[in-house]
């Protein structure tokens, strides 16, 4: 038997464990995936653990993507430039950090909103980690511009002026988080991100959206991250401006199988994963982070 996992913490609401073993079970592999609820202390034996023998290695979500890199021995050059990692792989004890939220992002854009980013103007709400994958996967897949919007400016301007470098042909800006910057940001924008928990379950902003409805351009994309509930306050306000609206299931179901790959080297059995968490997320449901 061979063992995969999450670590995070809080990790009561995560889905992954729900559609990695429906995938594990499905490529008729004898593993198991399981939930590795981790404190900050524990955080060194639980990723030194990894090397075992038995160990496929980890999924790592809130708190500890950015914790685990002095943990592991290589980074995947993805990981680096997002310098949070979500998946770890162990090769015969030798730790290997990659940050699929990235290229799953660029998937459920691609498989899900049938968008094409090269040369469009986009606005990433929020600074966290996600967003940092986000504008990445964005610059290196030619968008003309990206405007970042977060509620703490300083947390903004770090990730454009880290980010930038590495954004060879795409202009990134920062603006306040005030009304007259949603207003500008969005104008000629066709691609509206958001990278907050505002309008998740659980977060005490269920009926909030993170900008003011009436800013979103008709015939725009707008993602959102959050994938609890499926429709957000967001999704729903974006439909009736006559825009396009994608949820966070397909991105974090594409982040999942590209860690099944790594981990396993087979093709993820996508539609089935994408089977078992919509099932799981039907009930009562998941919260958010992986
Ligand atoms: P994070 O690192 O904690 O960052 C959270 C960001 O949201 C920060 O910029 C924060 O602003 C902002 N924010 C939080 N509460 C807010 C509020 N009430 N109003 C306005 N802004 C607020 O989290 P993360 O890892 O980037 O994740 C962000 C969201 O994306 C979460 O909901 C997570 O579940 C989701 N996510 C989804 C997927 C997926 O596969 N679908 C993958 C990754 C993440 P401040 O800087 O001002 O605190």
């Amino acid at each position: 038997m061979k063992y995969v996992g999450v670590i995070g913490y809080p990790l009561e609401h995560s889905l992954s464990p729900v559609f990695q073993q429906a995938a594990l079970g499905a490529a008729g592999l004898e593993a198991r995936y399981e939930v590795w609820e981790t404190q900050p202390e524990r955080l060194a034996d639980v990723v030194a653990s990894l090397r075992q023998r038995d160990r496929l290695g980890a999924n790592v979500t809130v708190p500890h993507k950015e914790a685990v890199i002095p943990l592991i021995d290589e980074l995947d050059e993805v990981a680096e430039q997002a310098g949070a990692v979500n998946t770890i792989v162990n090769r015969e004890g030798w730790l290997v950090g990659y940050n699929t939220d990235v290229t799953g992002f660029l998937a459920a854009l691609k498989q899900e909103g049938g968008f094409e980013v090269k040369g469009t103007r986009a606005l990433v709400l929020g600074a966290g980690g996600a967003a940092r994958a986000v504008v990445l996967a964005l610059a290196g897949s030619g968008a003309a511009a990206v405007t970042v919007i977060n509620r703490t400016f300083p947390r903004a301007s770090r990730l454009v002026d880290d980010l930038r470098p590495l954004a060879v042909g795409t202009s990134l800006h920062v603006l306040p988080h005030i009304y007259a910057s949603f207003a500008a940001a969005l104008m000629g924008c066709r691609l509206l991100i958001n990278c907050t928990p505002v309008g998740m379950t659980g977060s005490g902003t269920e009926k909030e959206t993170p900008l003011p409805a009436e800013v979103i351009p008709p015939g725009a994309l707008v993602f959102d991250l959050v994938y609890n509930p499926p429709e957000t306050r967001l999704l729903a306000a974006a439909r009736k401006r006559g825009a396009r609206a994608v949820g966070g299931l397909s991105m974090l179901v594409y982040q999942g199988a590209d860690s099944f790959r790594l981990w396993t080297g087979l093709e993820p059995p996508v539609d089935v994963m994408f089977r078992a968490a919509k099932a799981a997320l039907k009930p009562a449901g998941a919260k958010g982070g992986g």
